[in-house]
């Protein structure tokens, strides 16, 4: 039996499933073999399971005796900073070749649970540290809308997946727009969550203060039903919480107002064709019946600076454990000094090694007040600045992206340009705001259609505002 993977979503496979038109063998083995077709040439996933038919067959047991949820069978892509207990995980680097995570994520064991498959290990930048995927030790993934250019990052691999029909959905941790930015060019939604809505146990850490998993699936229906599966409070991940989700319903959809930052969304840098495609969406969400108003976010200008530079010290801190004793790579020196330069200067790549100095820098005594403590305070500022702002308004929308999927090797060489991409995203990881990524159309370049973005972000812990703004974008857009 063939099935239409382009136009499947999780609740269309669900009803399949349960009714019988498939199983999820059959569901699985249409994704196993996209993925021998594709997979080559896009570097999405660096492993693919070998017991994802075992998985389905569970799955379809479980169907069979009227126990399905809507994620069973489910075929699901994880980010390889996720652990799955049994399987190996390494954050795309080389300091954690042949690791064996030894327990599963909290948002694993609950999928688990749910019936979900996962098909494979996707590909990301190393310690989620980049915006491109060119920082995985194990190659770039390519965009599938333009093999020339990025599928953005971290979560390049679980955005190119999803985008590329490997995957039905996909987890992706997002620290400052990892989720989001690779969505937006892959032309698939990604969700960051409330900060603490989706327990970080097992997520390897790169800025604890800021890192959410979320999912990268096709439609914001789909990304809900993930979330709602693995969000909730654990007793393994302290600055988790039961956040309050607003029913549906219980509230007037049309009575939500619409911020636009103007001095924000409209700065330099910013592509023509992302304005235009910026106006195009809020055309359609006043179409949907939403009041849009022209609001400020004073200080949101300071939000890339303040998240890179408590991104350098985090990193830092997180990744001091790596040090070939304890796990992962090892490379022996004459004593233990010689013993850590070794491993750590072969086992991680070029912007771990610079954030890791940067970091170290601005936490040294006599710069930790000047940066770290500074950065700290523009985090308060910012958080105030989305406190007022969301006294005024529901959501907030900009652009994800100032421009598309740029091409390999553009903006490898030049950190700043690479971190200048991140300007819209990196404000509700700082505000720890939900925020969603959700395709708003293409930009023509070279012949290829390019994806583009919209993000909605929302007050603290209103995710569900997100999904029912965003559900009613994708209806007319
Ligand atoms: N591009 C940002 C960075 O390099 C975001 C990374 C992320 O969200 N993990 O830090």
């Amino acid at each position: 039996m063939s099935i239409d993977l382009q136009t499947l979503s999780i609740s269309k496979a669900h009803s399949a499933l349960v009714k019988g038109e498939y199983s999820a063998v059959e569901l699985a083995e249409a994704y196993l073999s996209e993925i021998k077709k594709k997979n080559e040439a896009l570097n999405a996933y660096l492993e693919v399971f070998d017991d994802v038919i075992e998985q389905a067959k569970a799955a379809d047991a479980r169907i069979k005796k009227g126990e399905a949820t809507m994620l069973t069978g489910i075929p699901l892509a994880v980010k390889d900073n996720i652990l799955i207990k049994g399987k190996r995980v390494g954050s795309a680097s080389k300091i954690l070749e042949n690791y064996v995570a030894s327990y599963d994520a909290t948002a694993i064991a609950k999928l688990k649970e749910a019936g979900a498959v996962f098909l494979g290990r996707a590909n990301m930048d190393e310690f989620a540290l980049g915006g491109s995927t060119e920082n995985s030790a194990y190659g770039v993934t390519k965009n599938p809308h333009d093999t020339t250019r990025v599928p953005g990052g971290t979560s390049g691999g679980s955005a190119a997946a999803v985008g590329a029909n490997l995957a039905l959905a996909a987890l992706g941790s997002d620290t400052g727009g990892s989720i989001r930015q690779p969505a937006s060019f892959c032309g698939v939604v990604g969700l960051k969550p409330t900060y603490g809505a989706v327990s970080r146990h097992g997520l390897m850490a790169a800025v604890s203060s800021f890192d959410q998993i979320g999912p990268i699936a096709k439609t914001v229906e789909d990304a809900e039903i993930i979330f709602n599966c693995i969000k909730g409070q654990d007793i393994f991940d302290s600055t988790s919480m039961e956040i309050q989700n607003m029913k549906h319903g219980t509230w007037n959809i049309k009575k939500i107002t619409i911020g636009i930052p103007k001095t924000f969304t409209e700065m330099e840098g910013i592509s023509l064709e992302v304005s235009k495609n910026f106006q195009e969406s809020l055309a359609h969400l006043k179409k949907s019946g939403f009041v849009i108003k022209d609001i400020e976010l004073p200080n949101v200008r300071y939000s890339l600076p303040a998240y890179y530079i408590i991104n350098f010290a985090e990193v830092s801190t997180n990744l001091a454990r790596f040090d070939g004793v304890k796990y992962g790579f090892h490379m022996a020196g004459k004593n233990l000094l010689e013993d850590y330069r070794n491993t750590r200067g072969l086992g991680f790549g070029p912007e771990a090694r610079r954030r890791i100095l940067l970091g170290s820098y601005v936490l040294s005594s006599g710069y930790y007040d000047a940066y770290y403590n500074k950065a700290n305070q523009v985090r308060e500022i910012i958080r105030a600045d989305f406190a007022k702002a969301f006294s005024e308004v529901d959501v907030i929308a900009t652009p994800t992206t100032p421009t598309v999927a740029f091409k390999i090797g553009e903006k490898s060489n030049n950190p700043l340009s690479m971190y200048l991409a991140d300007i819209f995203t990196t404000a509700a990881n700082l505000g720890g705001i939900p925020a969603i990524s959700i395709p708003s159309g293409f930009a023509k370049r070279e012949g290829k259609e390019l994806p583009l973005g919209l993000q909605l972000m929302g007050a603290y812990g209103h995710d569900q505002t997100l999904f029912d703004v965003g559900k009613a974008f994708q209806a007319v857009a």
